[in-house]
């Protein structure tokens, strides 16, 4: 598979400065420290996000224009949310930009949602999958940190997790940054949605 290059187009604090539509947009979605920065910069192989081991510190929307070798596309990488420490202001701002992006954006494709597969969705997870498909926003699921689950236990925690009923346009995604897996299989499911 070729390679991704991307370019950090604009960052967005406020509705405003959402750049005018151009591309079909991949919205990266998920809690403070579920491991989104790692698997931008594994997609993307550049060092391009922030990774940070201080989570909730990105704030803003950013926009990744991504020549894929294919119809190229525009990455968004929401705010992580539900980072407890955060005022509940500052939490409720967060919140209301990503309501803001994804109730708006007519060339919105696609919401990833991240979900760490050692936790599952919790409470703020499952309001956030409920919210996107009222709005009718498809939506994948991809969990992250995998390589901290046994290799054996993997597939059953996966389908305890999609009986427990967890929204996803197809099968959901396991990856691991540190292990590098699922990563071709994302772009690649990336790839092909974007050609549908
Ligand atoms: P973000 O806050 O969602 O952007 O998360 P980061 O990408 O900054 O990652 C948060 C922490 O999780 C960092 O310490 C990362 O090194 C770690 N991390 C991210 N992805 C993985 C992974 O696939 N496996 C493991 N074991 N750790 C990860």
């Amino acid at each position: 598979m070729s390679r991704w290059r991307a370019e950090l187009v604009q960052t967005a604090f406020e509705a405003r400065q959402f750049p005018e539509p151009k591309f079909p947009e991949i919205a990266l979605a998920g809690r403070s420290n579920v491991g989104k920065s790692s698997l931008l910069n594994a997609l993307i192989d550049q060092k391009i996000a922030h990774i940070s081991s201080k989570p909730g510190k990105t704030r803003s929307i950013n926009f990744f224009e991504v020549a894929s070798g294919g119809s190229p596309f525009t990455l968004v990488d929401l705010p992580g949310y539900g980072f407890a420490s955060r005022s509940k202001k500052e939490q409720d701002q967060w919140r209301k930009l990503i309501e803001k992006y994804v109730s708006s954006r007519q060339n919105l494709s696609l919401v990833i949602h991240l979900v760490d597969f050692r936790h599952g969705l919790l409470k703020n997870d499952v309001e956030l999958q409920e919210w996107i498909s009222a709005l009718g926003v498809p939506m994948l699921t991809v969990f992250t940190k995998v390589d901290k689950i046994a290799r054996g236990k993997r597939k059953g925690e996966l389908h305890k997790y999609i009986k427990s009923g967890l929204k996803s346009v197809d099968v959901p995604i396991l990856t691991s940054t540190e292990g590098k897996l699922g990563i071709d299989e994302l772009r690649t499911f990336i790839s092909a949605y974007l050609e549908e």
